[in-house]
């Protein structure tokens, strides 16, 4: 009888549940979601992978490889604070993107690489 009464009164109100993925959640602009690597900013020091309390970014500094493992990132923003603030140089930002789904472990590694090519040469094939 209790249930009866509980499923009449909930008859008119919207589900509780959301339609995703169907209908994406609106979520705020200042969401920490995927980190975003700007790699012409980036001058490879590493103090973002020394900051990372998860070891999710390595730098390899001698050959300007910059990577990420998002299956280990906290979403902490340690990383972008640490460059914008010690470093001065803005390559990290913490998007609002939430997604990150993938059926490879290997698929969640990103990697950028800084363009070594002296200037008037012709670009690496
Ligand atoms: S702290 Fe900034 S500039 Fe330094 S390696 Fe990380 S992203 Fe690049
Ligand atoms: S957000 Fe935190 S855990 Fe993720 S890469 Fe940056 S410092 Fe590491």
């Amino acid at each position: 009888m209790k249930l009866i009464g509980e499923a009449l009164r909930n008859l008119g109100k919207r589900p509780f549940t959301e339609k995703y993925p169907d209908e994406k959640p609106k979520v705020p602009l200042d969401l920490r979601g995927k980190v975003i690597h700007i790699k012409d900013r980036c001058i490879y020091c590493g103090i973002c992978a020394k900051y990372c309390p998860s070891g999710a970014i390595t730098v390899d500094r001698k050959n300007k490889e910059w990577k990420i493992d998002y299956g280990k990132c906290l979403f902490c923003q340690q990383c972008e604070e640490a460059c914008r603030d010690i470093v001065k140089k803005n390559a990290i930002k913490l998007s609002s993107m939430y997604e990150m789904i993938n059926r490879d472990k290997s698929e969640m590694v990103h990697k950028d690489k800084a363009d070594t090519t002296p200037p008037g040469q012709p670009l690496p094939r």
